[in-house]
C-alpha cells in the first residue's frame, strides 16, 4: 500500500510536526478509505501557534499600514486562484462534494472573501463629530484597532468558504489568527497557509492546528488565555460550550450556528422558480449547508403540484464519482454523520410520514460501495412536533406541509428554537416585504435562495447565531473602537 500523505499544523509560518506525534486518518466520505493522515495539535502546539500569532501582532503584522495589508490580502486571494486546482482536489478528497460545486462555489468564495475584505477595510469610514460642551471646542473621531489574536473554530461543510469567511476579515482587520478547521476537512487550511507564505503574509499572521473539540486542539484554543476572541461556526451546542470557555477572560464570541430553516411557498408563486429554488436550498450540497430549507410551507392549492415537481427535482439527482461532470450528489460527511441522518429517517416512518421520495441510503457500486451515501429524500404528513420537523438533521431531506392562510403560514415558519435563514416565494410584493419583516430569521430570501452579497450582515437569531458579520459589520466584531477627543 502506498504510504498516506499527512496533512501538518501550520505554525510560525512554518509547516510543523506535532509534539506528541500523534495522528488521525482523513476519511474520503464518496468511498470510505482513508487518504491521509493528519496530524493532531496538543496542548504544547496550540500554546506555540498563539504564541507566535501574538508576536506577529506586535511585529511587522502589527505596524503594517492598512493599505499594505490590504495589498497582501489581495495577493491570497490571487494565490488561490494560482492553486486553484490543488484546492479543488483537497476539497473535494476531504468532502466528497462533486467537482462541479467545488468549482463554481468553494474555492472561488475562497478567494473573494479575501478580495472582498481587502476593499471594506480601504473604504470604511470612521465617525467624527464636532463637540461643544460647556463653553469648550472639542473634535472627536474614532480608530479601529486590531482585537488581537482570534481563535478561528470552523465546519466541515464548506471548508475553505466558511475558514476564509473570517480569516480574511480578522487579518484585514490587522489581527492574527489561529485557525482549527474540522477534524472531517483539514486539507485546505494547511494549503492556504502555503499561499500566506508565497503572499508574503508575515510568520505567525495566519496559523493551523489540527485535531478534535474537546480534549484536543478545538478546546485548547478556545481555552488559551492568549485568545483575545473566538469565532465559530458549527452547532449550537458546541457554540454553548465554546461560550463557557470564553467567560474566562470575558472574551468576545461570533457565532454562526445550527438552523431548522423555512420555506414559505404562496400560490401565486413564479412555480418553476420556487421549485428551483426550493430544490436547491435542500438538496445541494446533499443538504449540508447552513442556509438549507428542511422545512417547507406550501399555500393548500399548489400543495399536490409542488410536492410531484419537488420530487421529480429530488430524482432527477445523481449520485457519483465526485469528479463526474454529470454527478449532482454527493455523500454525506461521514458514516457517523449518515447514521445520524438515517435515525431522523426512521423516526419520520415511526411517526407516520409520508416517504414521497427517498427515505433510506442509497447502495453504490464499485469503490464508492463504502461511501456515505444517502438517498434525497421528501416526507409529508408530520406534526409540527416531531423531531424530524423541529430539530436539524442537516442532510439532504425536506419536510412538506399545507397551509391556507398568510398568518398560519408565518407562524409555522416562526415555530422553531432556530432563526438562521427563511426563504419566500410570492408574486405579490406588498405580501413580499410584509411576511419577509415578520418571519424570524437573520436573512429573508424573497424568490431566490444563497444570492450572497459579502457587505450584507449575515448571521442567526434564537439559537442559529449570536452577532452578525459581513461588510462593515466584521469590522465590528474584528476590531475595538476607540474615541479620540480633542480639546481645540
Ligand atoms: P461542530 O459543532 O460539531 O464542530 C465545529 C467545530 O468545532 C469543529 O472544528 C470541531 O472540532 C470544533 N469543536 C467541537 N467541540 C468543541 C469544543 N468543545 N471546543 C472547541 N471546539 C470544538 O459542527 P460541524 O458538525 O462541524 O458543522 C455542522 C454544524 O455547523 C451544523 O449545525 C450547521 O448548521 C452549522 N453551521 C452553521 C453555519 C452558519 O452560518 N450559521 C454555517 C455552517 C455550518
Amino acid at each position: 500500500m502506498a504510504e498516506l500523505h499527512h496533512i501538518r499544523n501550520y505554525i510560525n509560518g512554518q509547516i510543523a510536526r506535532p509534539a506528541n506525534r500523534r495522528a488521525f486518518e482523513d476519511v474520503d466520505p464518496a468511498t470510505g478509505t482513508v487518504f491521509a493522515l493528519v496530524d493532531e495539535a496538543s496542548e504544547e502546539d496550540v500554546d506555540a501557534a498563539v504564541g507566535a500569532a501574538r508576536r506577529a501582532l506586535r511585529g511587522a503584522w502589527g505596524r503594517m499600514d492598512a493599505d499594505v495589508r490590504a495589498v497582501l490580502l489581495d495577493r491570497v486571494a490571487a494565490g488561490i486562484e494560482a492553486r486553484f486546482d490543488s484546492f479543488l482536489a483537497a476539497e473535494v478528497a476531504d468532502t466528497g462534494k462533486p467537482v462541479s460545486l467545488a468549482s463554481s462555489l468553494d474555492i472561488p468564495r475562497g478567494a473573494a472573501n479575501f478580495r472582498a475584505f481587502a476593499s471594506v477595510l480601504k473604504h470604511h469610514a470612521g465617525e467624527f463629530f464636532a463637540t461643544r460642551w460647556h463653553g469648550s471646542d472639542a473634535i472627536n473621531y474614532t480608530l479601529r484597532k486590531p482585537k488581537g489574536v482570534i481563535a478561528v473554530v470552523c465546519p466541515w461543510n464548506l471548508p475553505l468558504l466558511l475558514m476564509t469567511w473570517k480569516v480574511a476579515p480578522a487579518l484585514a482587520c490587522g489581527n492574527c489568527v489561529v485557525v482549527k478547521p474540522s477534524e472531517e476537512t483539514p486539507a485546505t487550511a494547511t494549503l492556504l497557509g502555503e499561499v500566506m507564505r508565497e503572499a508574503g503574509i508575515p510568520d505567525g499572521v495566519y496559523n493551523v492546528v489540527h485535531g478534535f473539540g474537546p480534549g484536543s486542539a478545538g478546546e485548547h484554543l478556545t481555552r488559551h488565555p492568549g485568545v483575545d476572541a473566538i469565532t465559530f461556526t458549527g452547532e449550537t451546542g458546541t457554540g454553548g460550550a465554546i461560550m463557557k470557555a470564553a467567560a474566562d477572560g470575558v472574551r468576545a464570541v461570533s457565532f454562526e450556528l445550527g438552523g431548522k430553516n423555512a420555506g414559505v411557498v404562496f400560490a401565486d408563486a413564479d412555480f418553476d422558480r420556487a421549485v428551483d429554488d426550493t430544490a436547491r436550498a435542500v438538496f445541494l450540497n446533499s443538504g449540508q449547508i447552513c442556509l438549507q430549507a428542511e422545512r417547507l410551507y406550501v399555500e393548500r392549492p399548489i400543495f399536490d403540484r409542488f410536492v410531484a415537481a419537488l420530487v421529480a427535482k429530488a430524482e432527477a439527482l445523481r449520485a457519483g464519482p465526485p469528479g463526474d461532470a454529470a454527478t449532482s450528489l454527493g455523500p454525506l460527511i461521514s458514516l457517523e454523520h449518515r447514521r445520524k441522518v438515517l435515525s431522523y429517517f426512521d423516526r419520520a416512518r415511526e411517526e407516520g410520514a409520508s416517504v414521497v421520495t427517498g427515505g433510506g441510503a442509497i447502495a453504490m457500486p464499485g469503490e464508492l460501495a463504502g461511501g456515505a451515501w444517502i438517498a434525497p429524500t421528501v416526507w409529508t404528513g408530520l406534526p409540527e412536533s416531531s423531531a424530524v420537523v423541529r430539530e436539524e438533521i442537516f442532510g439532504p431531506c425536506v419536510h412538506v406541509r399545507p397551509f391556507d392562510e398568510e398568518e398560519e403560514a408565518v407562524e409555522l415558519a416562526n415555530d422553531s428554537p432556530y432563526g438562521l435563514a427563511a426563504m419566500l416565494y410570492t408574486g405579490h410584493v406588498s405580501r413580499a416585504h410584509r411576511v419577509a419583516a415578520r418571519l424570524d430569521a437573520g436573512i429573508v430570501w424573497v424568490n431566490s435562495w444563497f444570492l450572497r452579497d459579502l457587505r450584507t450582515a449575515f448571521g442567526g437569531t434564537k439559537q442559529s447565531g449570536l452577532g452578525r458579520e459581513g461588510g462593515i459589520h466584521s469590522l465590528e466584531f474584528y476590531t475595538e473602537l476607540k474615541n479620540v477627543c480633542v480639546r481645540l
